[in-house]
């Protein structure tokens, strides 16, 4: 899959300008998303040398990125230039998911965000296995009520 992933309250506790603590297991699991063969995509109001701090931490913490803020070649051309060239030209990213603690319904932890991605399945999906382990098991009947 290809992946949209957010930095400030995503992967990071929201502090923008500055950078916040990482939240827990953030880069572990991009880090093993891309291992699994996952290409990851920074996704970031961040420009400039913000930017770059954020891609910095980042790399330092063994996080790499297929692209920053952009998908194709043409996305380092100004938008308007694309959109003569071709009628077709949108900024959407053409990603199979986005990780961005804008949710509706807010950022799930990073170990339910893997189970999601690996496994390919909702998140509701997920709280319903969660909720169904949560069930208490059945009362077995005693042995001599047989
Ligand atoms: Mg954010």
């Amino acid at each position: 899959m290809t992946i949209a992933v957010d930095f400030d309250g995503t992967i990071v506790e929201h502090r923008y300008p500055e950078i916040g603590k990482e939240l827990p297991f953030a880069t572990a699991t991009l880090k093993k998303l891309t291992d699994d063969g996952h290409r990851l995509i920074l996704w970031s109001v961040r420009e400039g040398d913000l930017l770059q701090e954020a891609v910095d931490w980042c790399r330092e913490r063994g996080v790499r990125f297929h692209a920053v803020n952009g998908f194709f070649d043409e996305d380092a051309v100004d938008a308007a230039e694309n959109a003569k060239r071709n009628p077709h030209y949108s900024r959407k990213l053409k990603v199979d998911c986005f990780i961005d603690d804008r949710n509706v319904g807010g950022l799930p932890d990073w170990g339910s965000i893997y189970q999601i991605i690996s496994r390919r399945i909702t998140f509701e999906q997920l709280l319903q296995e969660e909720a169904h382990d949560m069930e208490p098991e059945p009362k077995k009947r005693p042995w001599w009520k047989f």
